[in-house]
């Protein structure tokens, strides 16, 4: 399943009759006497019994070798190492369903013309990626629990009379991730920053960060909450306090800053709140584009124009991660539709991401640095070319050792 992800390849239909080609079987190492390697039902079953934590501490401890090796020594904006945190769908699907799909309701247009209203089941996931300037590489990933299968807290259950509770809903995207943060902190000490959009910016998240010693950079969009509101205020009209061109990217930015505010009363601290905004010199005509960030922890110390540049990388998390591992990768396929089978395979692709982005950059580095800053290019040319090769295997005779 590695080199599947690996490979690219798009489904087990597609996959079935690689299991008897030379060339795969000498790629994964099978023993030369071997005609077939196993038949793809094989597969599936093996992933419905995987034990998560070994498939996924392949996955860690790629990241952590990694790590130990200084590969993220130098960190990125003022010398800290960025995670970023967002919810993620792979899929969705009308008929199949498993014991941790969600559901959902939606409205569909019969043949008769009618419109009926049909559940819908989707996977839905908290996902964690260290974000920097090269390596984007997925930390851990926790999924967003259907209402049978949470666990409620004593807090939460208060008048409710059965001694066994059930939730009412399925969990929300905080609540995972808040699990997922604690597990990201608890495995990778080294992590400086939690990076999140608006939903994420409110005092229990905040406070959750602060608890773990993280610092983070959160986008704040309601103009109407709190500290927002209040930096709102104080800025006014005051002209811009801090004006930056950068010449690389073409963009004047204006900045404002202020730093202890305490009117958010569901956080214990001050927080740091910077406006930017952004008018790209190529386009004057377009209008500027405006963004504010809440701040806290370790990330006080970058200069508003660093606060800015990192809640912008946080795009890096949809497009280096979401988009490519649909798009590219074959995530929102489902080989298997099982619980257990769905988060198995993907730490067996999430491990192939991974390693495949470091040996770009660290084992290739001219050939990422040769093909432009187009992270997801440069990787899917590389697979490509990879593919190519593979028929060298047969006709060279090299070792697959
Ligand atoms: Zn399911």
């Amino acid at each position: 399943m590695l080199y599947t992800g690996l490979l690219r390849v798009r489904s087990f239909n597609a996959l079935e009759p690689k299991l008897q080609e030379k060339t795969f079987l000498r790629f994964v190492g099978a023993q030369r006497e071997r005609m077939r390697l196993c038949s793809v039902d094989t597969l599936s079953r093996a992933l419905r019994v995987t034990d998560l934590e070994s498939a996924r501490a392949v996955s860690v401890s790629i990241v952590q070798k990694a790590e130990r090796n200084k590969v993220f020594r130098e960190g990125w904006h003022g010398a800290l190492r960025y995670v970023a945190i967002d919810g993620w769908e792979p899929f969705s699907s009308r008929n199949r369903h498993c014991s941790e799909c969600l559901v959902r309701h939606v409205r569909v247009k019969q043949g008769d013309g009618s419109v009926a209203e049909v559940p819908e089941y989707y996977h839905r996931f908290a996902v964690a990626m260290l974000i920097d300037k090269r390596f984007d590489l997925l930390l851990d990933f926790e999924p967003l629990l259907p209402k049978d299968l949470r666990r409620i807290t004593p807090k939460a259950a208060k008048g409710k009379t059965r001694s066994v509770v059930k939730a009412d809903e399925d969990e929300g995207e905080l609540t995972a991730a808040t699990r997922l943060l604690k597990r990201v902190k608890q495995t990778f000490e080294w992590i400086d920053v939690v990076v999140g959009d608006a939903l994420y910016a409110n005092g229990p998240f905040l406070t959750t960060t602060t608890k773990l010693g993280l610092g983070a950079v959160i986008i704040a969009r309601k103009e109407g909450d709190e500290p927002l509101k209040e930096a709102l205020q104080i800025w006014g009209n005051q002209p811009p306090h801090k004006l930056v061109e950068d010449k690389e990217s073409r963009e004047s930015i204006e900045l404002w800053d202020c730093p202890e505010l305490e009117t958010l009363q569901s956080y214990a601290g001050k927080i740091r709140c910077v406006r930017g905004r952004v008018t790209r010199l190529a386009h004057p005509d377009k209008p500027p584009s405006t963004w504010c960030m809440l701040v806290v922890g370790k990330a006080l110390r970058l200069a508003p124009e660093k606060v800015l540049a990192v809640a912008r990388a946080r795009w890096h998390i949809e497009n280096t991660g979401f988009h490519q591992w649909t798009a590219r990768w074959q995530f929102d396929h489902v080989f298997t539709h099982h619980a257990n089978g769905i988060r198995a395979l993907f730490w067996l692709f999430f491990a192939a991401f991974n390693l495949l982005t470091l040996f770009l950059y660290c084992q290739l580095r001219s050939y990422g640095r040769d093909r432009g800053k187009h992270v997801t290019r440069t990787i899917s040319r590389l697979v490509d070319e990879m593919l190519d090769d593979l028929v060298l295997l047969d006709t060279a005779g090299c070792d697959s050792s």
